[in-house]
């Protein structure tokens, strides 16, 4: 019962790439200026500005052409040196991308593993730096995406500065407005996101902040570094310019987006979230799938097992994209058949969340589930009647 191409749509409900707005398309449409003139210098000032404000932080920003991996890899080779000890938080693909960066620079790296699906205790990293006292970096993700669990960065950052001197390395790719991570209050040395996530803008950017901290580890260390080298971003900013071409267009796009932040609220943004997050997490209950996240449920996606744990995942999938031109996220490694991630960061509204959670009854039903048509619409529904929106009062 495929549409007609006259009447198919794309709707993109994975954690990254997600939608982007009506109004940054057309900023990105816009011929691109050139970086070496005022008009841009003016642009990247705003822009760096309004993200201090969205990471909450008086420390400089910088802005890379690539997608966030490349934030994650500059993080480590601008801040240690070969053989520095690091401890990694892995609890799932995303938490391995650490690990994997930082032994492939050589660092002494040392695991805590975390059980997929839960959030770390604070108290593993307390024993971790005990164990290990030269440790020079934490490094973790804030929302751990292959999951869909929050890890408490807040409780975990503290735990750090009280028991060592390293450096916290928050990879908050799927966190940065999304919820709240405020990096000076918190204490966090270095912050990244990347612009196809919470940010609603096509991939190829990311952001990065550095704690004075992390500067002056900067200072000393000796990875190999040279396009992300941001000593030589510190010099350009001097002049409001980047120390290589930048992705213009997509710079663009982030000053649209960043300015809706600035005029809606971080609260409201933040509380827009955890709003669409709880219908939706209402809404695959009700039709009798499991939340994956036994703890720490995050406002970024929903990671749910089909119902009775079936390998039926795939094939979910593959009907959503088939019938209604959906995309979502599969689990990974063990979870691979078994998972669905629906995503809820960025741009999506009330009606976005029942048009996937009807979408999902409708294929459910076609598979041979026992579902109740309108379920799963019906308790997130419920919700959203319940708990106005934030949109609305601002
Ligand atoms: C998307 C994502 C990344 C970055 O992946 P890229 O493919 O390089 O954009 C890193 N960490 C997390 C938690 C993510 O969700």
């Amino acid at each position: 019962m495929k549409s007609h191409p006259l009447f198919e749509k794309t709707r993109i409900f994975a954690p990254g790439p997600t939608p982007v707005p009506e109004e940054v398309l057309a900023a990105l449409a816009r011929s691109p200026m050139h970086h070496r003139t005022a008009e841009f210098s003016a642009l990247l000032k705003r822009v760096r500005e309004n993200l201090g404000f969205l990471y909450q932080t008086q420390q400089p920003t910088y802005v890379l052409s690539a997608s966030g991996t490349g934030a994650m890899e500059a993080a480590l080779t601008n801040c240690f040196s070969p053989g520095d000890e690091v401890v990694v938080i892995n609890g799932g693909k995303f938490g391995e991308r650490w690990m994997n960066i930082a032994r492939k620079y050589a660092l002494t790296v040392h695991e805590i593993p975390v059980q997929w699906g839960h959030g770390v205790d604070p108290q593993q990293i307390k024993a971790a730096l005990a164990q290990h006292p030269r440790t020079r970096g934490v490094l973790i993700q804030a929302c751990e995406t292959s999951t869909g669990v929050l890890h408490p960065i807040e409780e975990c950052a503290r735990v750090v500065r009280e028991n060592s001197g390293a450096l916290f390395v928050v990879d908050a790719i799927t966190a940065l407005g999304v919820c709240p991570l405020p990096m000076d209050a918190w204490g966090l040395d270095i912050v990244i996101s990347g612009s196809q996530k919470a940010l609603m803008l096509p991939p190829g950017l990311s952001t990065i902040a550095l704690s004075q901290r992390a500067r002056d580890a900067r200072d000393t260390a000796k990875l190999p570094r040279y396009y992300f080298d941001l000593k030589f971003e510190d010099k350009a900013l001097l002049h409001d310019q980047s120390a290589w071409t930048p992705a213009v267009s997509l710079i663009a796009g982030l000053d649209v987006v960043l300015a809706r932040f600035r005029e809606l609220g971080l609260q409201s943004v933040y509380d827009h979230h955890a709003r669409l997050a709880e219908a939706t997490r209402r809404g695959v209950h009700a039709l009798g799938l499991e939340l994956f996240a036994k703890t720490h449920p995050a406002p970024s996606l929903t990671a749910a097992l089909m119902p009775g744990r079936a390998a039926i995942a795939d094939k979910v999938i593959a009907l959503l994209r088939q019938r209604y031109g959906i995309t979502l996220a599969e689990g990974q490694d063990a979870y691979q058949g078994k998972m669905i991630r629906i995503a809820h960061l960025g741009y999506f509204d009330d009606l976005d969340m029942l048009t996937v959670l009807s979408a999902l009854e409708l294929v459910l039903k076609l598979l041979g589930v026992p579902v109740q048509l309108g379920a799963g619409v019906a308790a997130a529904s419920s919700y959203f009647v319940e708990k106005e929106s934030p949109c609305l009062k601002a």
